[in-house]
């Protein structure tokens, strides 16, 4: 048991809960979990508690019950959350809008209008407002914070945020550019500067987030200038099932000439597309050991992945100038050297040099991994958006 404060943060999807306490001060995990395939007869809750992994099998049938059996396993390992000094529920929700963007103490009005933003984030924001209002009810007595996905990109250059699309649709539509995974790009180029120990004000910087949903950012003094995700998740980088970037007239000709509906366009581009789609492998893990094994689709799917990240930051080379920093942060940005090597083989003349040394190496935790002699230092730099989002918490309370 811990005598100092601590953050439960949640990230709410349509059949899943991840959960995290966090103690927000110091940055430690108390505890960590995810309930998966809510809903279906093979629902599994798992829980990590300092050294123990519980789980517990079988029917989880909706949100309520997911939170209700993750603080059983969590009383089964260790006690009451109570007694963990709990201060505050944190909420990931992916899309604010133009007018939420601050963490947010969540009321009625507010629970509204992320609610309402779901035509916008269709499988994200409906099912954030569900866990949110199942976790005031069983949790009442706490404060329930909202933090954005698109918080940090709020205050985008207007010529990144604009589509050059009919400014009075732009207008009544709300249609703009407004970017995701703020959080972790926030945190992670702060994180830059402090283990760089120079001030965040004098860098310019271009984070790539590359998990299994991707997106870059180009960062000046601490302020995002563009950024690849726009009006939805689904623009820029090749990501494991969305497609990134596509011509639009794609869309009109697959619903006029193979007659395909809008939901199953939606579906194939976000769900069916990316690394899965061309190489019919979502995890790199998976697509390297196919590659290996000669397989020309899994190859395609890597180069294309590769060939759109190297244009993205060619585009915020060009956009910063001089760059300072370039990180790597998820699940792919971390783990998977040989996508660092390939995103920058050959650009020592834009500045930009791996140490082939330090790239391949094991290590975990923060990391430079270019040649001394990179104008450019590049980093691999851990991402923790629940950490990031418990700290948001603190600050608005
Ligand atoms: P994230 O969304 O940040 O959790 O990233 C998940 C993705 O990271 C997975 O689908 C994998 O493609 C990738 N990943 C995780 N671990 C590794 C690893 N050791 N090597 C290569 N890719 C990895």
């Amino acid at each position: 048991m811990s005598s100092t404060r601590t953050v439960l943060v949640l990230n709410s999807g349509s059949s899943s809960v991840k959960f995290q306490l966090i103690e927000p001060d110091t940055g430690t995990s108390v505890a960590h979990g995810i309930v998966e395939r809510i809903g279906d007869a093979n629902s599994t809750a798992k829980l990590t508690l300092g050294e123990q992994e519980l789980q517990r099998d079988g029917t989880i049938a909706d949100h309520e019950a997911a939170l209700r059996t993750a603080f059983e396993l969590f009383r089964e390992g260790g006690g009451e959350l109570s007694d963990y000094g709990l201060v505050a529920v944190g909420h990931r929700v992916v899309h604010g809008g133009r007018d939420l963007y601050r963490p947010t103490v969540v009321d009625d009005s507010v629970l509204t209008a992320i609610t309402d933003l779901a035509p916008m984030a269709p499988l994200h924001n409906p099912p954030a407002a569900l866990g949110i209002e199942v976790a005031q009810r069983i949790m009442p007595g706490l404060p329930h914070v909202a933090v954005f996905d698109t918080a940090f990109f709020h205050d985008l250059p207007e010529a990144a945020a604009s589509y050059a699309i009919d400014r009075n649709v732009a207008e009544q539509w709300k249609i703009r550019r407004y970017g995701f995974h703020g959080t972790s790009h926030q945190y992670v180029s702060q994180q830059a500067a402090v283990f760089l120990g120079v001030p965040l004000e004098g860098l310019n910087q271009i984070v790539l987030h590359l998990g299994n949903g991707a997106s870059a950012s180009a960062i000046v003094g601490g302020r995002p200038v563009d950024t690849s995700m726009g009006l939805t998740p689904m623009e820029g980088l090749v990501m494991g099932t969305r497609s990134g970037d596509v011509d639009p007239g794609l869309v009109m000709y697959l619903w006029r000439t193979a007659q395909m509906s809008v939901e199953d366009i939606e579906t194939m581009l976000n769900r069916k597309s990316g690394v899965l789609g061309l190489g019919g492998k979502i995890d790199f893990r998976e697509l390297h050991k196919q590659i290996a094994a000669g397989d020309t689709d899994a190859q395609l799917a890597y180069d294309v992945y590769i060939h759109r990240l190297r244009k993205y930051i060619g585009a915020y080379l060009a956009l910063l100038g001089t760059t300072n920093v370039l990180t790597f942060t998820a699940g792919v940005g971390e783990n998977d050297g040989a996508v660092r090597r390939d995103a920058l083989s050959g650009m020592a003349p834009l500045g930009i040099e791996l140490d082939e040394h330090l790239n391949d190496s094991p290590a975990r935790g923060p990391r430079i991994i270019s040649a001394e002699r990179s104008p450019t230092t590049v980093l691999v730099i851990p991402t923790n958006e629940e950490l990031a989002i418990a700290r948001a918490c603190i600050d608005v309370l």
